[in-house]
């Protein structure tokens, strides 16, 4: 004898146009309210864009000027005992920068700015700072 529940069962897994339409309608609002969200984020993506290159020009154009002087390019930490650091900062991310062999120019390791001495000429670029 044929069991026709195996039939029965295959057409009851099948979705009704009216259970199909429920599911579009509630993916159209998840959509749209992740679309408003979206709009949302760009908007604070953008605000925060512009407060981040504003704060950035003005740290390179009036940098903490007790402790950091802005020269040849780069910032300059002044030390508590007179004199400046080793080696300058970034004037983007306030990280001290290297010389690969003092041959290339001193590289910021988070942004990649680069200047336009390297090691080599270092001792140069250091006697015009400021005293
Ligand atoms: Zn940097």
């Amino acid at each position: 004898m044929f069991d026709f529940t195996v039939i029965w069962k295959a057409f009851a897994e099948i979705p009704t146009a009216g259970a199909l339409s429920v599911r579009l309608d509630f993916l159209k609002d998840h959509l749209q309210r992740a679309e408003a969200r979206i709009k949302e984020l760009e908007a604070e993506n953008a605000s925060l864009t512009k407060q981040l290159h504003e704060a950035n020009k003005e740290a390179v154009t009036n940098p903490v000027s007790q402790e950091l002087v802005k020269h040849a390019g780069a910032l300059w930490e002044r030390l508590p005992t007179g004199g400046y650091a080793d080696y300058p900062m970034c004037p983007h991310c306030r990280v001290t920068m290297s010389s690969f062999q003092n041959v290339i120019p001193f590289r910021c390791h988070k942004c990649r700015y680069l200047t336009n001495f390297n090691g080599r000429e270092l001792v140069g670029v250091r006697s015009k700072l400021p005293s």
